[in-house]
């Protein structure tokens, strides 16, 4: 049977509906695959196109499709490098090549007329300021980049504490390699959350940025993405989408704060920007630096392996800045001794302490993921799954169910652990903590940063840059307040509950969990004024509450790695996590089923372990049901090998990720 191939002849996102279909000759069946560059006829000419998809269904009269006439040498590097990251992400997301494409190709939608344009931020016009000097451990680690991105060109993992100076090495190298002409990639979570960290871009680099971000219309970022293209810019900063800004002579990627979430994609194909990062690196000859004071588990652990090169600063940079002093507080003692208010007796001591002095306060609400789980107002125990070790999920009718091994019970009237009928699920909310901090201390004034108060363009930075010129005495906010901002007055970091977020019923619970707390505690005491940490929790000895108290990656790290090699989640082995959804529940459940049996058949000599199927933890979407498969494996090959066997039954309701 012939086989043929869709064809695109313009690269752009705009072209991927108009593919032409082409005979692939016998002797090129072998080699064409989806990013293969082929020179075809094109009307009278002949022209050079990619390939985007293979099959053996004719779209029209075979005897009018005309072939392929071979392959074409290397062209314009820039679409070259688009294609192959697409085919790369094809493979590795199991996304079709239309998806991968519309992924990496920028949009391309010129700027609407009378458009009203973003007002210039107040970063722009600020006075430049010369660089820091660095200090040893920072002169080090940008000498060690360089050595390596001349070398073997590995990524390199750069973990610093909070305050360490980690951003003054980015932009050491940075320079330097702006200074041969090459371009750069800043990714940062999401600027309107860290835009004192951008002023700092802009008062080193000045015109030669461009900015992406999600409150930008279609017209800005195209204007920037042309500018990129033009080689009018040399850095470009942005989240996740903004690794993709097509630079003609891409030299450095930096990923800040690593191990933020926002770097998945939640939509097909489910990239994660770090491996997308790893990959547009290599295709570009480009260096890679990834920065956090608590890098991912998956990135530490290739930096123990010798895949990524490692860089430490361990002391903060700034003079007269030090790690703030912490203590945690034991939050079944403060029940126990009577006080059932939602602040301790020393955090509130404390707040009263920096009110009557005018410094300002911080205080994080652990809100991450908290519905639905269940646990103990008096010990704190979370009900758990006997197998999985994952907290057991409250459904309709009383039921705790799990939904990685669909373990299920009937919720119990007295806690498990003590005995105590003070069980119930837990959530508290950023308002009506608002409330009661206005109760607890009539006069203060509170800015409360949360989904509902940042709508809008400039919702973020409106709070932040208030609080920053101390227009309240309070910030009150969840995990959006942790992220990299520098608070010169803030003394004061009050942590309401730590562990909530170790109770989400996922393998990287703890390693969030210990993330976030360590860096809301690294917001207290950067400027001359010593900080201080009150950490709240229900168990004061877990390792991650407890290493984040002291600011112990390190400690973290060899306490977490034992636990998921003994359970075989990631980065110790792979996993499939595979979803299946579907409108009528007992056949979506079938359907599940009867894969699951499918794979266990056909892996049964690999060894594969096939937990599930489960409900997953959020069963149902939008009328849309949901199961999950576990597939673990130590072989990320075997996985893939799954996961594309799925995707050929072409069955648009599984959707795999590969951990
Ligand atoms: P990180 O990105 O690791 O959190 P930053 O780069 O933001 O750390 O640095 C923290 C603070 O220390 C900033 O206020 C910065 O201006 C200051 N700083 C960094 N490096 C130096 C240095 N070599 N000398 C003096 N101050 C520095
Ligand atoms: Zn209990
Ligand atoms: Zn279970």
């Amino acid at each position: 049977m012939p086989l043929y191939a869709d064809i695109i002849v313009n690269i752009s996102v705009s072209a991927l509906d108009r593919t032409f279909q082409y005979l692939v000759p016998e002797e090129m069946e072998a080699a064409i695959r989806p990013g293969s560059r082929v020179d075809i006829p094109f009307g009278t000419r002949n022209v050079t196109g990619y390939v985007v998809g293979l099959g053996r269904t004719p779209l029209v009269d075979p005897s009018r499709i005309r072939p392929v006439l071979g392959f074409a040498p290397k062209g314009v590097a820039l679409e070259d490098r688009a294609m192959a990251l697409a085919a790369w992400m094809r493979e590795r997301y199991g996304c079709t090549m239309n998806q991968a494409l519309t992924t990496v190709l920028p949009a391309k939608k010129a700027v609407r007329k009378g458009k009203a344009k973003l007002p210039a931020p107040a970063w722009e016009d600020l006075e430049m300021r010369p660089p820091a000097v660095l200090n040893g451990s920072q002169a080090r680690a940008v000498q060690a980049i360089e050595e390596e991105m001349a070398g073997q060109n590995r990524p390199v993992l750069l973990h610093g504490i909070t305050g360490s100076g980690k951003t003054e090495v980015y932009m050491a190298v940075m320079e330097k390699v702006m200074a041969a002409g090459r371009q750069v990639i800043l990714l940062i979570p999401e600027i309107s959350l860290t835009y004192q960290n951008v002023r700092r871009f802009y008062q080193r680099f000045g015109a030669r940025i461009g900015l992406i971000h999600s409150r930008q219309s279609q017209g800005e970022k195209y204007e920037t993405v042309e500018k990129a293209r033009r080689g009018e810019l040399s850095l470009v900063i942005g989240p996740r989408s903004a690794l993709f800004t097509p630079f003609p002579d891409l030299g450095l990627i930096v990923i800040d704060e690593e191990h933020d979430e926002s770097y998945f994609s939640e939509t097909s194909p489910r990239y994660h920007s770090v491996e997308v990062a790893e990959k547009l690196a290599q295709l570009s000859g480009a260096g890679l630096i990834l920065g956090s004071a608590t890098p991912s588990l998956d990135s530490y652990y290739k930096a123990e392996n010798g895949a990524y090169r490692l860089e430490k600063l361990e002391f903060r940079a700034a003079e007269d800045s030090e790690l703030p002093r912490v203590e945690v507080v034991d939050l079944r003692r403060e029940m126990k001794e009577g006080n059932k208010s939602i602040f301790s007796r020393s955090l509130k001591s404390k707040m009263e302490e920096r009110l009557a002095k005018k410094e300002q306060i911080i205080l994080f609400l652990n809100r991450r993921g908290f519905a639905g789980f269940v646990s103990c107002r008096s010990c704190g125990k979370p009900l758990l799954c006997p197998h999985c070790d994952v907290s057991l999920t409250l459904h309709r009718g009383g039921f705790l169910k799990c939904h990685y091994c669909g373990y299920q019970i009937h919720a119990p009237e007295t806690c498990p652990s003590c005995g105590s009928p003070y069980i119930a699920a837990f959530g508290t909310g950023t308002q009506k903590v608002e409330g009661l901090i206005e109760k607890t201390f009539p006069g203060a004034k509170v800015l409360r940063m949360d989904a509902d108060t940042t709508k809008g363009k400039e919702g973020h930075s409106r709070i932040l840059s208030a609080f920053a010129r101390g227009g309240a005495d309070i910030l009150l906010g969840t995990q959006m307040i942790v992220k990299g901002h520098d608070f010169p007055r803030v003394s004061l970091v009050g942590i309401l509950a730590a562990d909530i977020s170790l109770y989400r019923e996922d393998y990287r619970a703890a390693e969030q969990t210990f993330a976030l707390l360590t860096q809301a505690a690294g917001r207290a005491g950067r400027a001359g004024i010593p900080g201080e940490v009150v950490i709240q929790t229900y168990q004061p000895d877990h390792y991650a509450v407890e290493a984040a108290s002291r600011q112990d990656y390190e400690a973290f790290y060899r306490e977490e790695i034992v636990r998921r090699r003994l359970l075989h989640y990631p980065p110790s082995g792979c996993m499939l996590e595979v979803l299946v959804s579907g409108r009528d529940e007992q056949e979506n459940t079938a359907l599940a089923e009867s894969l699951a049996e499918q794979i266990r058949h056909g892996s049964a000599s690999s060894g594969a372990d096939v937990i599930g199927p489960a409900p997953h933890f959020r069963s149902k979407v939008q009328d849309v049901y949901r199961q999950v498969l576990l597939i673990k494996h130590p072989d990320k090959e075997l996985l893939l090998r799954i996961a594309a066997r799925l995707q050929e039954t072409g069955n648009s309701r599984v959707q795999s990720d590969l951990y």
